[in-house]
């Protein structure tokens, strides 16, 4: 057995696992150690015969057990069982009804049904009742989620990478175009659509379901549909005749208040053609929120990005080496990377003490011989302890080209004493830039108690850059509050906190939000030559 196929099985077993709601841990376990199989450059069959499997990054006894298996019958037995038993559709349309995948399992198994119209049809029929743990209340909630009607929208937004790796490829699969919360970036997305241009809408419903995306369609129409994945997240599909697609798209991509001040919407076959019409300028998606029929401002782009200001290596928690995030940087056309590791008050990773701070600046040296005339720049991302004070001294600070300041631990003070917290570090002459300034995660943490107001003003007076933080589920500032920061006449950064060589593609996550706050490339600190990045405080 090669190593590809090996992965895919392990992914394969994760998929399933992930459906009938198995533990997190274990299903992140089976893909991680599915990657790394597939990034092996030795037979991992080899390694499993004669014992070695656990040498492998990421592959503990229990899944060596399961590789054993694999690797001397052909086949899990676990694995082939899931198969059998677990119906895609069904869990997908179950999730979007409100079930759990487990129940839908139940379901499945009890009716012996297999598909989601088989479910639809048992449930026309009453026997959804007849199932142990499905009473009367239960029956009549389902009965009613499968007929409603109006907007599909999935139980939590989701995060705009996934939001755009499920929407953008079932457009790219249908030839059409993402539209809906995706096409504005917005960093949780639950309107997702797809409009297609065609003259012949049976045949993209039919490609449209056949999707591997798409485990089952809740709703559809001739010119419409929604489709499910096995997550119970809804997509809409959009068909209109290649004629009136400008109007379709424009529809299906603003706001319903955007939409609304602009109708009535003239026909146009692409949207440059409907706001010729109505006599606008064509506005970009993220700026499509608020009714709006102004000239909107030459918006920051991802080509006017020359650096990345906020990224991790090995020295903390990082997957890569100082040189590797470097190159990595450099392949994305940019003219210099700020490494800022952790400092110790991180707490749960690994953080810097002054003594790695000066072990590091030589690796960073040692780089930047290799990457010339790229520059990778001596920075820290230093903790702000609950004092104000900053993790490290000051003589250790002010040898870095790069300082920036972030809360992590003890976020739940209250507004007074957070925004004292900030204003202090602020005010420490080594900050360059407030890193997510309001510590939120998406759906998960709300944000911080900090006065923004306050905090704006003492940026502005020390010359201190305000982050917009590109990982997927900060997105921090948001667009509403990189709105705020400018017309406070505060500068942005546009960071990744990239984690990995990869993770410096969330680049455009960061862009997109500073945009969807209005900047401009003059707003934005790292839109400039490295040389102003040395100058010091803005
Ligand atoms: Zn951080
Ligand atoms: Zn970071």
């Amino acid at each position: 057995m090669e190593n590809p196929q090996i992965a895919d099985r392990l992914d394969a077993f994760a998929s399933l696992l992930e459906l009938v709601d198995s533990n997190p841990h274990t299903i992140r376990a089976y893909r991680r150690a599915a990657e790394t199989i597939r990034g092996a450059a030795v037979p991992v069959a080899e390694l499993v015969r004669s014992g070695r499997a656990q040498e492998l990054r990421g592959i503990g006894a229990g899944i060596d057990a399961r590789l054993r298996e694999l690797v001397e019958t052909g086949s899990i037995a676990e694995l082939e069982e899931l198969e059998r038993e677990v119906a895609p559709d069904l869990v997908g349309l179950g999730r979007y009804l409100g079930l759990g995948a487990k129940r839908s399992v139940d379901l499945a198994r009890n009716l012996g049904i297999r598909t989601a119209d088989e479910l639809r049809e048992a449930a026309a029929a009453g026997r959804l009742r007849s199932v142990p743990g499905i009473g009367p209340k239960t029956e009549a909630q389902l009965l009613e989620a499968l007929s409603r009607e109006g907007e599909p929208r999935p139980r939590q937004g989701l995060l705009l990478n996934r939001a755009w790796e499920l929407v953008g490829g079932v457009a790219a699969a249908l030839d059409g175009e993402a539209a809906g919360d995706v096409r504005r970036w917005r960093d949780s997305c639950e309107q997702l659509a797809v409009v297609c241009a065609a003259p012949d809408p049976p045949q993209v419903l039919a490609r449209f379901a056949e999707l591997p995306q798409i485990v089952a369609l809740a709703e559809r129409d001739e010119r419409r549909a929604v489709g499910v994945t096995v997550e119970g997240v809804p997509v809409e599909l959009v068909i209109t005749e290649p004629e009136r697609f400008g109007t379709a798209l424009v529809r299906a991509t603003g706001s319903s208040a955007y939409v609304a001040g602009l109708e009535p919407l003239p026909d146009g076959p692409d949207e440059e053609s409907v706001y010729r019409e109505l006599d606008l300028p064509w506005c970009p998606p993220e700026l499509r929120e608020e009714p709006f029929r102004g000239e909107p401002p030459a918006l920051l782009g991802l080509d006017d990005i020359r650096g990345d200001l906020h990224s991790h290596t090995t020295w903390s928690d990082g997957r890569a080496s100082v040189e590797e995030m470097g190159r990595a940087a450099r392949e994305r056309g940019y003219d210099y990377l700020a490494i800022c590791d952790h400092t110790p008050a991180v707490g749960a990773v690994r953080g810097l003490t002054p003594g790695d701070v000066r072990r590091q600046a030589e690796e960073i040296a040692a780089a930047n011989e290799v990457l010339a005339p790229f520059r990778v720049l001596r920075g820290i991302e230093c903790d702000i302890l609950p004092d104000g004070r900053l993790d490290l001294p000051d003589d250790v600070l002010a040898e870095l080209e790069w300082v920036q300041a972030s809360v992590h631990g003890g976020q739940r003070m209250p507004r007074r004493k957070m925004t004292k917290r900030v204003v202090a570090a602020l005010r420490n002459p080594y900050v360059r830039c407030l890193s997510h300034p309001k510590g939120r995660y998406i759906n998960r943490r709300p944000e911080n108690a900090l006065d923004l107001d306050r905090v704006f003003e003492v940026a502005l007076e020390e010359g201190v850059a305000v982050e917009v933080n590109g990982l997927p589920d900060r997105l921090d500032l948001s667009g509403a509050h990189v709105r705020e920061a400018l017309r406070a006449g505060v500068q942005i950064v546009c960071s990744t906190d990239a984690h990995s060589m990869r993770g410096l593609g969330n680049m455009a996550l960061s862009v997109a939000t500073a945009r969807r706050g209005w900047a401009t490339s003059g707003d934005v600190v790292n839109s400039r030559p490295l040389e102003a990045i040395l100058g010091g405080r803005g």
